[in-house]
């Protein structure tokens, strides 16, 4: 008899807390796992999941107008959001439903309340139920951050938008990151008139500069209003429900709704994790060794809360190491070089390994190889905008070290494509690699 009620006690089922739950489970451990919202976490509820579906919803406003060009008599076509939201939110369901099921499957106990930690090895749950587990892992995500400005309130975030009453006829977007972009592109296209506000004249850090820079050029050309180098100074919200919002200078900008994409922080308050002598950084993350394991030995943390990388592949990964390494016998770590991502903005980007400026600074002789192309469809389409595909070599060893694209498809090729360049594959494995004809991603290959 374990003189524990449980050997793994979870906090949060998002995706790095349900795949971390279900790994121990299957190596033998019992495991419960706490959850105050709804199983699936913010890719599943709030995150990639709907907003991938809104994505999608929201080309078929260039697929239509493009079909014409293709032959196709269509209609008028008038655009339902609340058709949309719904089904989404549907899906959404579902999906909520079978990660319940992969969680009864593997007789891990779901307890739908929130979770505090009492110490070492004891929680206490919202219900007052007292629970002790040999290791505890910390898996809470991270929440929007919203700037503290005058009106604030007013505005939503990515936690909200998805349950919109209707599409706004204006919509400001406050941030120039993953979020902002992804939603400029998507309600562009269902109709709303978009403007997008950053406080530097840079958006997308981490990205290479000349994509970065391609995604602004197509983006204004579609007609996304940007203003740059913004302060923003409050919210005024109208009578009527409208909005305007004021900057330090310039003129103000009305709006139906605005959106506040502005970085999403670890989500450790009020966790009692400082009764356990948990450390955090100065952004609220939770500190962790290579193996996922705090300051405090029986407690873990994975996912979001680390602040490692942002991405739900990363927490994923990061959980199922966890289990391996606690339950499984399998000590292991994960490897964060050459991780792919991915922005889903119309068109979208994507890129893996090192930007030219980084692998300028880091290895100082570097080739690059681009390709700078209409697609074909666009072609045919009338459709003015052009892909950019982008490698860079180190001059040296010849090995790729970074590849990154802006155009249709963008994410799905470059994951394909990461796999050669996570390999080490040289320049000239790829160019003896035979054109896959027509294709976009064939310019890969006939990179000059
Ligand atoms: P990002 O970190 O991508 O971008 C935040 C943006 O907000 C930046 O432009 C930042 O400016 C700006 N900003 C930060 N603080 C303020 C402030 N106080 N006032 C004004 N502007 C501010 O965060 P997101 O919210 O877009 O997304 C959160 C995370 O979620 C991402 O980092 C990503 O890891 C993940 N995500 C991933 C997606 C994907 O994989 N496709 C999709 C959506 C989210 P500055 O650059 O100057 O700091």
């Amino acid at each position: 008899m374990s003189e524990y009620d449980f050997d793994l006690f979870v906090i949060g089922a998002g995706s790095g807390g349900v795949r971390a739950s279900r790994v121990a489970a299957a190596h033998g451990a019992k495991v419960a796992v706490a959850e105050e919202y709804r199983v699936g976490g913010t890719c599943v509820i709030r995150g990639c999941v709907p907003k991938k579906f809104l994505v999608y919803g929201a080309h078929f406003a260039e697929d239509l107008k493009d079909a014409r060009r293709f032959g196709w008599n269509v209609p008028d076509c008038g655009f339902e959001w609340a058709t949309l939201r719904d089904n989404v939110l549907a899906d959404v369901d579902r999906l909520e439903g079978l990660y319940r099921n992969t969680l009864d499957n593997h007789h891990v106990e779901m307890i739908g309340e929130r979770a505090t930690i009492t110490g070492p090895h004891s929680v206490r749950l919202a219900s007052g139920r007292e629970v002790s587990a040999k290791v505890i892992l910390v898996a809470t995500g991270a929440w929007p951050v919203v700037p503290d400005i005058e009106g604030a309130e007013h505005g939503i975030t990515s936690n909200e938008v998805f349950h919109l009453d209707k599409c706004p006829g204006r919509i400001v977007i406050v941030g120039g990151g993953y979020i902002a972009n992804e939603f400029a592109g998507i309600f562009h296209q269902f109709g709303s008139h978009v403007t997008l506000v950053n406080r530097t004249n840079e958006m997308l850090r981490g990205y290479d500069e000349q994509i970065r820079d391609r995604l602004l050029q197509i983006s204004m050309m579609k007609g996304i209003n940007f203003r740059f180098n913004a302060e923003m100074e409050r919210i005024e919200k109208n009578e009527d429900g409208t909005m305007c919002v004021r900057f330090k200078s310039g003129d103000p900008v009305a709006a139906d709704v605005v959106l506040f994409a502005t970085g999403r922080r670890p989500h450790s308050d009020n966790l009692g994790l400082e009764s356990a002598g948990v450390e955090l950084d100065e952004k609220g993350a939770i500190k962790v060794d290579d193996y996922s394991r705090t300051s405090c030995e029986s407690i873990y943390a994975v996912g979001d809360v680390t602040n490692r990388m942002q991405l739900t592949p990363v927490a994923i990964r990061e959980g199922h190491a966890f289990a391996d390494t606690v339950f499984g016998g399998n000590p292991r770590t994960i490897d964060y070089s050459c991780i792919p991502s991915a922005v889903f903005s119309h068109p979208p980007l994507a890129g893996v390994g090192l930007t030219e400026a980084q692998a300028r600074n880091k290895l100082g002789t570097v080739k690059i190889y681009t390709s700078d192309f209409r697609p074909m469809k666009n072609v045919l389409a009338g459709r003015d905008e052009r892909a950019l595909y982008k490698m860079i070599v180190d001059a040296t060893t010849n090995k790729v070290v970074g590849l990154h694209m802006i155009g249709p498809d963008a994410p799905e090729i470059l994951q394909a494509a990461a796999v050669a360049v996570k390999a080490g594959l040289t320049k000239q494995q790829f160019d003896d690699t035979v054109a896959l004809h027509p294709s976009m991603a064939e310019e890969l290959v006939l990179l000059k």
